[in-house]
């Protein structure tokens, strides 16, 4: 059985792996000159396994009129005369009440524990190095009000095997001293010892490098599928733009936001919408000093930059060192598709990192932008595609596409196998 995959980002290098382990055949095809170079590029690092609660809750409704008139926000809604983006708004507002919230965080939570297990052994038998560190994470809140609600969040998950606890500011500084740097302002923290980060971009490459060098597998780039040939109800070929028809067995749409155009063509429609986000990778040891110390604040005692994964609740802005930069990410900007970096949303980010760890160098920052591939219910697709018999889906994993991609590997295979899968699939039929 031959499978051809498209799109080599890190949900179809992962796919691609987990397909060839299970002794599948394999065709992997990415347009761009290399894998990994869109959204899976330069995201926020973070091994998010307990933090999987999707954008769409309750609280929307009361934080939209903020979204829309405070240009400050994280989180910005610019509407657009764009029928896609208003369906895609309606399903969101529809999911987003506290019966949806919870049945999609326990969904997700078996998905990135399936994760975060099956990452670990493909690990151990075969490690990649992706400034890979299992040392926690730290979500800081401000608001003492926001801090209890937040324990309710906690306990809530606790029930879904989540291992987490609520510090207090003593206690979370001494977990990680460039919290410090946030002054009295800081509340406390949910602390969750389990979390881990890592480089996207370097774990979706080494697992195309292991995809490519594999004796079933051929793994292209410079090969983009500009339409699905079908007959009879079954794709028979992927088209590719130099005109090279790529016949396979079964294929699987990976590719991310742009899955929705092949599909469309075939007259399936999925909710799936970009979600625009920013960030920041600041160089640390270049930062200030050529033999490689760190950047310092002015108390030596507290380091400028955090060690371990931080993530600025109020600010919705991450923290992860990978390897030698510190790479920061926010912002979610529903309404602005493309990968334009816009100065005034930079410009803003910056001011709030120069803000939370004023010594960090900020101007030396690489800036990005991307467009999570989101679903309005913010669970990813994992599912044999409506119309298509041999076509299966892995799209729309939203923020958590580097979090969830070993376990939605493990269970496109079961259901493309038609075996018992390891996590209930239903929440992750097509929709
Ligand atoms: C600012 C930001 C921060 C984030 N932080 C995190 C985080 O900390 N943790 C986390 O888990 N997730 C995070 N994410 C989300 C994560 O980056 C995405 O969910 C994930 O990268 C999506 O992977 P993908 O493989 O589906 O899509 P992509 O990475 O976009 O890959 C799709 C690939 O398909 C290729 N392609 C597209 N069309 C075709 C075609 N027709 N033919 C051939 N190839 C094609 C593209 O070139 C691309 O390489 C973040 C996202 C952003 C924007």
């Amino acid at each position: 059985m031959k499978i051809a995959i498209i799109g080599a980002g890190v949900i179809g290098s992962a796919t691609a792996w987990e397909l060839l382990r299970q002794g599948k055949r394999v065709i992997l095809l990415e347009g761009r000159e290399g894998p990994g170079l869109l959204t899976s590029y330069a995201n926020g690092g973070q091994l998010s396994y307990d933090y999987v609660a999707p954008l769409a809750d309750p609280g929307v409704f009361q934080d939209l009129p903020k979204w829309l008139l405070n240009p400050g926000s994280p989180l910005r809604f610019r509407p657009q005369f764009s029928p896609r983006q208003w369906c895609w708004l309606m399903a969101f507002l529809r999911a987003s009440n506290a019966a949806t919230a919870k049945a999609s965080t326990a969904a997700l939570l078996q998905l990135s524990y399936l994760s975060r297990d099956t990452l670990h052994q493909w690990m151990s038998q075969d490690p990649i190095d992706f400034h890979y560190k299992a040392n926690g994470k730290l979500i800081a809140y401000r608001s003492p009000h926001l801090l209890e609600k937040a324990r309710k969040q906690v306990e809530y998950q606790a029930r879904h095997g989540s291992q987490q606890r609520i510090l207090n500011r003593e206690q979370s500084i001494e977990i990680e001293p460039a919290l410090a740097n946030l002054g009295p302002a800081l509340a406390g923290c949910v602390h969750t010892p389990t979390e881990e980060v890592g480089d996207c971009y370097l774990f979706t490459r080494g697992l195309y490098e292991r995809v490519q060098a594999h004796p079933l597998a051929t793994a292209r780039c410079n090969a983009r599928v500009v339409r699905l040939n079908t007959r009879q109800g079954r794709v028979v070929s992927a088209q590719l733009a130099t005109g090279e028809a790529i016949e396979a067995d079964q294929f699987v749409l990976a590719n991310g936001l742009q899955g929705y155009d092949l599909l469309k063509q075939q007259g399936e429609s999925i909710q799936l919408y970009g979600l625009k986000g920013y960030s920041l990778s600041i160089p640390l040891a270049a930062a200030t000093d050529p033999n490689g110390a760190e950047p310092a604040t002015s108390d030596l005692s507290v380091p400028a930059a955090p060690s371990i994964s931080v993530t600025d609740y109020e600010r919705r802005t991450v923290y992860a060192r990978l390897g030698n930069i510190l790479r920061i990410a926010a912002m979610v900007d529903i309404g602005d598709a493309t990968n334009a970096i816009r100065p005034e949303r930079i410009r803003h980010l910056k001011n709030e990192v120069r803000n939370a760890f004023p010594a960090l160098d900020v101007d030396s920052a690489q800036e990005w932008a991307g467009e999570r591939p989101a679903t309005p219910e913010g669970r990813p697709v994992i599912s044999r595609s409506r119309k298509l018999d041999n076509l299966w889906l892995n799209l729309g994993h939203g923020a958590l596409g580097f979090t969830l991609a070993c376990g939605s590997a493990v269970l496109l295979h079961a259901l493309m196998s038609g075996g018992d899968t390891p996590v209930d699939a239903t929440p992750f039929r097509v929709r």
